[in-house]
């Protein structure tokens, strides 16, 4: 690294703030707007007041005063710590208290919740002008401080140097071809890896724009597309949603199927939504697959063959491996073979702050980041999830079964809108996989014989849920992930 070979490597994450015509769309958040000019001039402005902090905390609404705030923060050389607005004052008690900002970037007329009242608050101002600062920040310095999504246990401030932003993006960059010519359609939340780091900082680094839709709508997506747009980032859940839709809408189908590329991750896309959106629009959803801790691991590249059901290879510069329990590498990709991913190259965080001993932990000694997540791959490299080692790998009688295969399956019936698979003790079996299941007509919700027999026939018969709860909904955070610890009987 560069630190190593003693060169403290300085340069900007966005040539395009001084290199592109000032004219050129950079930002859209619904009627709001602002150009590579307008944009460079605010974010300079911004940071001449923000210079000397540490770390700044962002109150990361979907808006162009983030967008503005984390870019400023970073052209001036601060650590940015998004902070989601629809957190609870606990969880941002204990946030503010793990990282002690200096200050709080918000939008002028956003309400903070009594948790930020400790802390100064810096209103952003679009309009405001001022040059950038000369670029003063090293490849090593953090760039994000981004707390996990809570998905497991408590969120957790991984501590993100700017080299691994940089990379991913341009590993990104290659995957997908994405170009300063690509119009994104992002519907997500600011908070996260997802949403803020690829789907604002990673057009701003292209030299191309974006275009917020506020909140997510089939609707907003398609009429972006009409306008322009040519890719869209989203997660499963709005993925599912397209789906729904797309049968009544022909006119959704013809705006997607104009698209350039289709993204999908956070989580794992299910087949059948995957399935349903390519018969309705000839397009195949790339899915790729990252974490907080590790930015971006995998994508199907955009010249790739796509392929339901797998985050595609290893981007450039990213090492990846399938271990045994003990740590031994699987000797071979037979597409069957279960181990957990590992994961080592420039697009890894630092560590989690104030943690020293989880992010021991999460190392192994020759510096492979264990993921946490469990995959097969198949004899080409291409990568199949099976789920999380905590929570989807059901060890019952003798096998070891991924939750996800049982889920897509259960997605397949056409009674079942939603479905999560778990596993709970049993005397014989030593666990057994259990199903909760959203129903696509509560009054008439498939039983359990049925989604066990239609398992059955399709998996494996040890693969079929001993046991089925029906929900109205199933339990999700934020970015739509669904939360398998609240999933109690
Ligand atoms: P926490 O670590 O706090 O429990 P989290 O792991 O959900 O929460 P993130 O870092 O936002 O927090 O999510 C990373 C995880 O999301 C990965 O470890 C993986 O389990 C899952 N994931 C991301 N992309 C995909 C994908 N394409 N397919 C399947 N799983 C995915
Ligand atoms: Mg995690």
């Amino acid at each position: 690294s560069s630190e190593q070979s003693g060169v403290r490597h300085v340069s900007s994450l966005f040539p395009a703030l001084r290199g592109a015509p000032a004219g050129r769309a950079a930002l859209r958040f619904g009627d709001r707007a602002l150009t590579y000019g307008s944009l460079a001039s605010a974010a300079g402005a911004l940071a001449a007041r923000i210079g000397g902090a540490g770390a700044v905390a962002v109150w990361a609404t979907p808006s162009l005063e983030t967008a503005v705030a984390v870019t400023a923060a970073l052209e001036a050389g601060v650590a940015a710590v998004p902070l989601n607005p629809r957190s609870g004052e606990k969880e941002l008690g204990h946030i503010l208290a793990d990282c002690a900002p200096d200050a709080v970037l918000a939008a002028p007329g956003d309400e903070l919740p009594d948790a930020l009242a400790g802390l100064a608050r810096v209103d952003v101002d679009v309009r405001d002008g001022g040059p950038l600062p000369a670029p003063r920040s090293a490849d090593e310095d953090p760039a994000l401080i981004v707390y996990t999504s809570g998905t497991t246990g408590p969120p957790k401030g991984a501590v993100i140097p700017r080299r691994a932003v940089a990379h991913t993006l341009d590993a990104l960059a290659d995957a997908w071809r994405w170009t300063g010519d690509d119009v994104l359609v992002h519907g997500l939340p600011l908070f996260h890896v997802h949403g803020l780091v690829l789907g604002v900082l990673g057009p701003l680094r292209r030299g191309g724009s974006v275009r917020h839709l506020g909140r997510f709508s089939p609707e907003g997506v398609a009429r972006a597309l009409d306008e322009g747009a040519t890719m869209l980032f989203g997660v499963p859940t709005m993925y599912h949603r397209i789906a729904q839709a797309l049968p009544a809408d022909p006119g959704l189908a013809r705006s997607l199927g104009g698209a350039r590329l289709l993204v999908s991750g956070s989580a794992a896309l299910p087949v059948h939504d995957h399935e349903r959106i390519t018969a309705a629009t000839g397009r195949r959803v790339v899915e790729r697959y990252g974490m907080t801790e590790t930015l971006m691991n995998t994508s199907v590249r955009a010249d790739g063959e796509p392929r339901a059901g797998t985050v595609g290879v290893p981007l450039p510069g990213v090492e990846l491996r399938l271990v045994e329990e003990d740590g031994t590498p699987l000797a071979a990709y037979d597409g069957e073979s279960v181990g957990e991913i590992q994961v080592r190259g420039p697009n890894l965080f630092t560590g989690y702050l104030n943690l020293p001993d989880a992010t021991r932990a999460a190392f192994t000694p020759d510096g492979w980041f264990r993921t946490g997540d469990m995959a097969v791959r198949d004899p080409d490299g291409y990568v199949r999830i099976v789920g999380r080692k905590a929570t989807d790998l059901i060890k019952s009688g003798g096998y070891k079964i991924g939750a996800g295969e049982i889920e897509n399956a259960l997605l397949e019936h056409p009674g079942v809108r939603e479905a999560a698979v778990t596993g709970e003790p049993d005397a014989d079996l030593g666990e057994r996989i259990v199903a909760w299941v959203v129903p696509a007509d509560p009054q008439a919700p498939p039983s359990a014989e049925e989604l066990a027999d239609h398992v059955a026939a399709r998996l494996a018969p040890h693969k079929r849920p001993r046991r089925v709860h029906h929900l109205d909904a199933l339990p999700r955070n934020d970015m739509g992930k669904i939360m398998k610890r609240a999933l109690t009987a």
